[in-house]
């Protein structure tokens, strides 16, 4: 499996790099232009991203630079990425300089990741690091259960998933 997926990594960027030099450029909502496939590294990592669609609102170039750091492991977050918007409990906390901080009042939340080692649980999400690099608030698993009474079981399947989170608005007051 391992082999096959290193071939497939290899095939991807062979196929990357064709496209890099005669494929077509596809204009984008910021005002520059992509190929469809481009190759990116952000924080050392490099992989393949492929335009979203043939009219996309950002190019590959700004959806790498809107990549940040978790506050608390320094794993990379990427626009679409699930997140947590964890308080630090210690005071007299050092925000470290690769933090986003979300919001200073009433408390300071950071941006976090939901990696297995970092989040404490996937009830955790909080929300979902959106393009061009700011914080799409989403019910957590456990506000969904309190928005119902309390009194039905939920059933999310995939945390990481915003199309199965119910978005909520930046603007609604924080309780
Ligand atoms: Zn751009
Ligand atoms: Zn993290």
């Amino acid at each position: 499996m391992r082999l096959l997926h290193k071939l497939r990594t290899r095939w991807e960027k062979i196929q990357t790099t064709v496209y890099q030099f005669l494929g077509r450029n596809y204009k984008c909502g910021c005002g520059h232009v992509a190929k469809w496939k481009t190759v990116l590294t952000v924080h050392g990592d490099s992989g393949v991203f492929t335009l979203p669609s043939r009219k996309p609102d950002y190019c590959s170039q700004c959806w790498a630079e809107a990549a940040i750091k978790c506050a608390w492991c320094e794993g990379t977050i990427v626009p679409g990425d699930a997140i947590t918007l964890y308080t630090p409990s210690k005071k007299g906390f050092n925000v470290p300089e690769h933090a986003v901080i979300y919001r200073h009042e009433p408390h300071l939340q950071l941006v976090g990741c939901l990696r297995w080692n970092c989040a404490d649980t996937g009830v955790d999400r909080t929300g979902f690091w959106i393009m061009p690099g700011k914080v799409q608030r989403a019910m957590s698993p456990i506000e969904e259960l309190m928005a119902r009474g309390g009194t039905e079981p939920i059933c999310v399947n995939n945390v990481t998933d915003s199309q199965e989170a119910i978005l909520i608005s930046d603007e609604t007051p924080e309780r």
